[in-house]
């Protein structure tokens, strides 16, 4: 089950200040390098072994003008319905405002919990100021310093008790279930659309878990496959400055639960931050991703245009490539069936086992020929590898210093295993161990 964790609250209160302290450091530090930091207010956190989605909700509306409340009034809702718990945040500095009074106000409807955070509670005296917030009525006030951490544990304790247990893992009938995400206006509805009109094999609407999450089965070209939230791929914010909000929250809950992502990217506007932090995310949970670049039909095109396209855009997803990339038009129907072939493959590439002794075999090869570099003088010797039983190829390496071998040399491995195994648009994961 998808746990999405929202952060709601009037401007200035610390939003932000709390999701940057519970997303993965080491996240942060990735991402800087590939520049994806702007214009990011959603990442992967996990507490007590418990992981989820954070999303800081306020940085998708800005300015002030009479929009502004509207806008944030919707954004409220689509939290509400979209997220499995609501953080509440207020400020102690300041105390209880007339805006935080209307938040209030919409939340109190909500059926998901809400919890009410008071943040900037940095000291003792902020910390009793924080009980002016019972006056909201909606139960227990949680101080916190997002600034300096003080009852941040405390807090999340409380919100991961509220998440759903994880399902049991029941070996289900082996289909796979596709996200299709990608920015607004990418081609999404046009590209489900097309599905289900070409193909009239379509089995049934499962109503998911979910209210208004819908997923399609579909049989087409002799595979059957799910293409999940179909209906959110349909709905639309009703304010402007809320559609990449909405669109976020919706592939956030799309990716986690599928195998294989399509992404569609709008060729005529190129690869932008929102795609990135997108195909990040479908990585980061283990999904098979694609890469469909739509629209190719406007784009003005000689026979090197495909390549150069393909060259700048691998450049731009360096870390995250071997992903298939293929080039498509939704309106004049152009590799409709590849993309539907491919993220198939995708997906039984992603559940293959490679048989242990085929593994030893190749790859010890491999290593013997450029073996790890020595630590400190300490000779490092994997002795064997196999892949571990996952939802998602998981390879150990054993050797005898685990902690000695450095982030590159993993990357060289990874690269040998694809160039043996395959593997394409597969997230791979890789251990070692001590033996
Ligand atoms: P947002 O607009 O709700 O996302 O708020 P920000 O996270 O941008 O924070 C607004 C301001 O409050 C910034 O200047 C922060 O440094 C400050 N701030 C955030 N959390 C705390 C806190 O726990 N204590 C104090 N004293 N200041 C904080
Ligand atoms: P969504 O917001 O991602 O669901 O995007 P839509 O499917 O609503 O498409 C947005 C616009 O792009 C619509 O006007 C579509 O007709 C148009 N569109 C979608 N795919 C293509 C394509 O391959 N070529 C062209 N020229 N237009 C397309």
């Amino acid at each position: 089950m998808a746990n999405i964790v929202a952060i709601v609250g009037r401007p200035n209160v610390g939003k932000s200040t709390l999701f940057n302290r519970l997303i993965e450091q080491r996240e942060a530090i990735m991402d800087d390098v590939s520049g994806v930091t702007r214009d990011r207010h959603y990442g992967k956190a996990e507490w007590i072994g418990k992981p989820f989605t954070v999303i800081d909700t306020g940085g998708y509306v800005v300015g002030s003008d009479d929009k502004y409340e509207e806008a944030i009034r919707e954004q409220v809702n689509i939290a509400i319905e979209e997220a499995s718990i609501i953080l509440f945040m207020v400020d102690c500095n300041t105390g209880l405002t007339d805006l935080d009074k209307d938040f209030a106000k919409i939340l109190r409807r909500s059926k998901k919990p809400v919890l009410i955070v008071a943040n900037k509670a940095d000291n003792t005296e902020r910390m009793h100021a924080s009980a002016e917030f019972y006056e909201l009525g909606m139960g227990e006030v949680h101080a916190i310093s997002s600034a300096n951490g003080t009852g941040t544990g405390d807090l999340l304790d409380i919100t991961v008790s509220h998440f759903d247990e994880p399902e049991e893992e029941v070996e289900e009938e082996e289909i796979p279930r596709i996200a299709v995400v990608g920015r607004p206006n990418a081609g999404k509805s046009s590209f489900v659309n097309t599905l289900l009109n070409q193909n009239r094999s379509i089995v049934t609407d499962e109503a998911g878990t979910t209210r208004d999450s819908v997923d399609a089965h579909y049989t087409a070209y002799g595979k059957s496959f799910i293409l999940t939230d179909t209906a959110g791929i349909r709905k639309k914010a009703k304010v402007s400055e809320n559609i990449e909000f909405y669109s976020v929250m919706r592939a956030i809950k799309s990716i986690e639960h599928s195998d294989v992502c399509i992404v569609i990217v709008d060729a005529t506007r190129g690869l932008e931050a929102q795609d990135l932090n997108i195909i990040h995310l479908a990585k980061k949970n283990n999904k098979g991703i694609l890469l469909m670049i739509n629209k190719w039909d406007l784009v003005e095109k000689d026979s090197r245009t495909a390549d150069t396209f393909e060259k700048a855009l691998r450049e731009k997803l360096s870390g995250i490539d071997h992903l298939p990339i293929i080039f498509t038009s939704v309106l004049t129907k152009q590799r409709i069936f590849k993309v539907i072939e491919k993220a198939i493959e995708v997906y039984e590439d992603k559940t293959k086992k490679i048989p242990t002794s085929q593994l030893n075999d190749i790859l010890l090869k491999e290593i013997e020929r450029t073996p790890p570099p020595s630590y400190r003088g300490k000779h490092i010797k994997i002795k064997y590898i196999t892949q571990l039983p996952s939802k998602s190829p998981v390879f150990a390496f054993f050797c005898n210093h685990p902690k000695h071998i450095k982030e590159a040399y993993l990357r060289f491995l990874e690269n040998k295993i694809r160039k043996h195994f395959g593997f394409e648009g597969v997230p791979l994961r890789i251990f070692f161990r001590k033996k």
